[in-house]
């Protein structure tokens, strides 16, 4: 009998994932539950006795500042937790299932706690119900000396990893990229969360917004159809061989589809193209493919790479790395854009208030070294530097003035870098759109970042897959300040670039181009299929499509009538 099912969810990374499945648990204690080779069991077991090792030094510490408080009684919960720790029924069966399942320390301990909380739930006693709470705590504790001993958490796989999760933070895929993760499937998001975003810039097919992932386990062979949003557990063997073959065809497309022409509609009208990255990896593939130019590179990843703060010659390298690499292809570095999905990957990390270029004016010490190594860096080739997030012009203001005093500091030891390395702003803010003419004179450029624009002006969070069918770029209030924008801006001499996901959506872009937009970026995944539909749209034909759409008034005809015209 087939053991084969289908769960549906929302397409967030096109492509096809065949692997097994690597369970993550509470986001924001992530622990990954994976088989270890035998050889590995010894070192599972010896992270394992030292975790055990850092909680008894923690508890003991705790336990002395507790005994000299005014409250001496409070240290008796940490005599329960050491307790636990001395205890063999807890301690000796994690070691043991370590060995003889073969499985890594943290999936160990959630076996064993987890038998251990059945038997305490069953019993209905409250002197053992404290005692469950007293499990729980270590359990915790345990799981996070874990990994803070050993950050990059997952070794090097045997197999290729499917992660499922309720959600996954941005930043732990990232982390994860050099492990064989293959795809993901999350519960929660959407496909404009920064999870998703970054899932389709690492390539690793992905499917968000599924109802219910609690019945699959790790190990379970798992298929992730990101190109058309389900994932496929227990695949029968017929199934994984069709999937096989769908794959290899997804590979030899990408090679053939990468362009050197210049991208042009059907009736001869150039459009400029670019790529956004997220990585300064991506900077490679997006050379070899000859990308026109890097519409977007989303520096945050690589500035919040590591721990800490980053070093300013670390970043110098790293950015004139990006630069040679596509010389002379321009490359626009957006400067640091911290968002609220940013920590936690469900909307519960830094505030709004303190986003985009709020947060480096807030935290200039962080933006001063960031410029230094964009302007040290600049002259490795072609760069562009973009605020992200910017609201108001006293703002813009401020940072124009942080940049001169970073070129003037630079002059002044002697630094060389291009004088006249263009910045310009992200329209990214219902304010950004109105006021972008009063912007124009003070900059160089400007991209549109239509994935904030549109949460901000429908207010529907661009991460709310419960919501997404109110989110739309066709809805008449986006048309109407697309067209603004395009109008304010249009004998400003200053060029916009569309760099939204907008732009990668066939019938948003032809939206886009009917209203006027000629330069458009999307992520590398989309790039050929964006080029592609780019050269068999008329653009004559969109122009008389935006008039029309500019008349109607319901965002589900105004798709409709986009999406039957371009066919
Ligand atoms: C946007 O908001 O459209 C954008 C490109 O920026 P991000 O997706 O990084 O918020
Ligand atoms: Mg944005």
């Amino acid at each position: 009998m087939s053991d084969e099912r289908i769960i549906r969810g929302v397409m967030a990374s096109s492509g096809i994932a065949i692997g097994r499945a690597i369970r993550i648990f509470d986001p924001s204690n992530i622990s990954y539950n994976f088989q270890v080779e035998v050889d590995d069991t010894a070192r599972e077991v010896a992270r394992f006795r030292e975790s055990v090792e850092k909680c008894r030094k923690q508890l003991e510490r705790m336990q002395g500042e507790l005994r000299g408080s005014s409250i001496p009684e409070s240290s008796y919960f940490v005599d329960a937790h050491l307790l636990i720790l001395k205890d063999k029924l807890f301690v000796d069966r994690i070691v043991d299932k370590i060995q003889a399942e073969a499985i890594n320390a943290e999936w160990a301990i959630q076996q064993v706690s987890g038998e251990l909380y059945e038997a305490y739930d069953r019993l209905h006693d409250d002197y053992l119900r404290e005692r469950r709470i007293d499990l729980e705590d270590i359990v915790r504790r345990m799981l996070h000396n874990l990994r803070s001993k050993s950050s990059s958490t997952v070794p090097a796989l045997s197999y290729d990893a499917v992660l499922v999760g309720r959600s996954i933070p941005p930043s732990t895929l990232f982390e994860l990229r050099s492990a064989r993760v293959a795809g993901l499937v999350t519960e929660t998001g959407s496909p404009l969360s920064h999870t998703s975003i970054v899932a389709r810039s690492l390539g690793l097919p992905a499917v968000v917004g599924i109802h219910d992932l609690s019945g699959i386990s790790s190990g379970d062979p798992m298929i992730v159809n990101g190109s058309r949003g389900f994932v496929i557990c227990d695949p029968d063997p017929s199934t994984l061989k069709e999937y096989r073959q769908k794959t290899r065809q997804q590979r030899s497309t990408l090679r053939r589809s990468s362009g050197t022409a210049p991208c042009t509609t059907q009736d001869g009208v150039r459009i400029s193209l670019g790529a956004n990255i997220n990585f300064c990896e991506e900077a490679q593939s997006a050379a070899a493919n000859r990308m026109e130019f890097i519409g977007l590179y989303r520096t945050e990843f690589d500035f919040f790479r590591e721990d800490g703060k980053p070093s300013e010659d670390d970043l110098t390298a790293q950015y004139s790395r990006v630069l040679q690499a596509l010389r002379p292809a321009p490359v626009t570095f957006r400067t640091v854009d911290v968002g609220p999905d940013w920590k936690s990957g469900d909307g519960t990390g830094s505030s709004l208030a303190s986003r985009g270029l709020r947060f480096s004016l807030e935290n200039q010490d962080l933006f001063k070294l960031q410029l230094r190594a964009l302007l040290r860096a600049s002259r490795n080739g072609r760069m562009r530097i973009l605020l992200p997030f910017v609201s108001t012009i006293d703002d813009l203001d401020a940072a124009i003035e942080i940049i001169a005093g970073v070129k003037r500091d630079l002059a002044r030891h002697h630094h060389r870098y291009d004088r006249d390395v263009p910045v310009g702003v992200m329209i990214e803010t219902p304010a950004a759109a109105q006021t972008c003419d009063l912007m124009a004179p003070r900059v160089d450029f400007f991209c549109l970042g239509t994935n904030d624009l549109i949460q901000y002006y429908l207010v529907i969070d661009r991460s709310d897959q419960s919501a997404a069918q109110l989110y739309t770029p066709f809805h008449p209030a986006i048309l109407r300040c697309l067209h603004q924008v395009y109008t304010l801006l249009q004998y400003s001499g200053r060029p916009v670039t569309v760099c939204g996901e907008m732009a990668a959506d066939a019938a948003a872009a032809a939206v886009l181009l009917g209203l006027g937009f000629t330069s458009l970026s999307v992520s590398l995944s989309a790039y050929p299929r964006m080029r592609e539909t780019i050269a068999a749209l008329n653009l004559g034909k969109l122009r008389e499509l935006a008039g029309e759409i500019m008349k109607m008034d319901s965002p589900k005809n105004i798709e409709e009538r986009v999406r039957s015209t371009i066919g």
